[in-house]
């Protein structure tokens, strides 16, 4: 098959993973810089152009599309789809993935365990506010937080008042959350691919942080998953209409709850945490679904 991997840079290491894997497999593979691709719009034809030729040929994409090239990177898959290109993740449910709010509500609609959230632009009506998410000890996010940075622990209702009315002078969208305190700083990583749960790793945040994430100096190692938690992932996937996801999930005394469904998870902590050669599940998946034209996406 040709497969192009849509990444901004063929040196990362999912890029170059998923590469080797599809090369050991016999494939033709490219990585595409989706922000290099032009388009033309049209009802007969549509088409991609990179560095001055017409990309033709190809069986599938596998999007690896960063959250800041969300707008662009999402029309480039549309247009494969549009061109009748199988996606391993659709645009329309990058898309989704990216709006936290919007993929909450869904998630809360079909019935899978969140932790109890309340969110809000700039309500003065802090108490209340504190009160709809259950009293502190709370967890406060920056809608537009990544990496840990924007999650605050807040333990008196006082703190959370003054963290809240801290983020309202920024202008920004915040979540106010139930604080799953038994979590005990760590927090389930499943990687889905397909209706399973192919590698899990558990994160535990250094010593006295309650984040769990890498990049916050946590750590990763193997876990073994109940059958509640790999269902409660795959129907979040299900749900969000990805293939390929990495659900975080929270140990919580009532069930497993979900805090974040990511379409473009990365591969170098679950294989290295699990030994898994999860780009290779990844190609095999692709092998046995894509067709030409198999896709949902209609250009909305
Ligand atoms: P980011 O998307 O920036 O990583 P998260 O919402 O994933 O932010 O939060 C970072 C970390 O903080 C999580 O991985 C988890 O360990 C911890 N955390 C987040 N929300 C809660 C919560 N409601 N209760 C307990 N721990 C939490
Ligand atoms: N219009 C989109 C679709 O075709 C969005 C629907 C949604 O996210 O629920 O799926």
């Amino acid at each position: 098959m040709k497969i192009a991997v849509l990444s901004r840079n063929a040196e990362l290491y999912s890029t170059r993973r998923l590469v080797e894997a599809a090369k050991q497999k016999g494939h033709d593979v490219r990585v595409i810089d989706p922000l290099r691709c032009y388009m033309t719009i049209a009802t007969q034809r549509p088409t991609i152009h990179y560095k001055g030729e017409e990309l033709i040929g190809y069986d599938a994409i596998i999007p690896r599309i960063g959250a800041s090239i969300t707008f662009y990177g999402t029309a480039v898959v549309r247009q494969f789809e549009m061109m009748g290109v199988y996606s391993i993740n659709e645009s329309v449910a990058i898309s989704r993935s990216r709006d936290k709010l919007r993929s909450l509500q869904l998630l809360a609609r079909k019935g899978i365990g969140l932790p109890v959230t309340g969110f809000s632009h700039s309500t003065q009506y802090t108490d209340d506010l504190i009160k709809l998410a259950g009293g502190a000890p709370l967890v406060i996010k920056l809608l537009e937080g990544t990496q840990g940075i924007g999650v605050v622990l807040a333990e008196t209702n006082k703190a959370a008042e003054s963290v809240i009315e801290a983020f309202r002078g920024l202008k920004e969208n915040i979540l106010v959350q139930e604080f799953i305190k038994e979590a005990g700083g760590s927090d389930i990583r499943c990687f889905v691919v397909g209706d399973k749960v192919v590698a899990a790793m558990k994160r535990q945040g250094k010593e006295g942080e309650f984040r769990s994430n890498l990049h916050r100096g946590g750590s990763a190692s193997i876990v073994r998953l109940t059958p509640e938690e790999r269902s409660t992932a795959v129907r979040a996937a299900r749900i969000m209409g990805l293939n390929v996801a990495g659900v975080d999930l929270l140990r919580s005394n009532h069930g497993p709850v979900v805090m974040e469904v990511n379409s473009s998870p990365g591969l170098e902590g679950i294989e290295v945490a699990t030994e898994k050669d999860v780009a290779g599940i990844i190609i095999q998946f692709i092998e046995r679904q894509a067709k030409p034209g198999k896709t949902r996406t209609r250009g909305k």
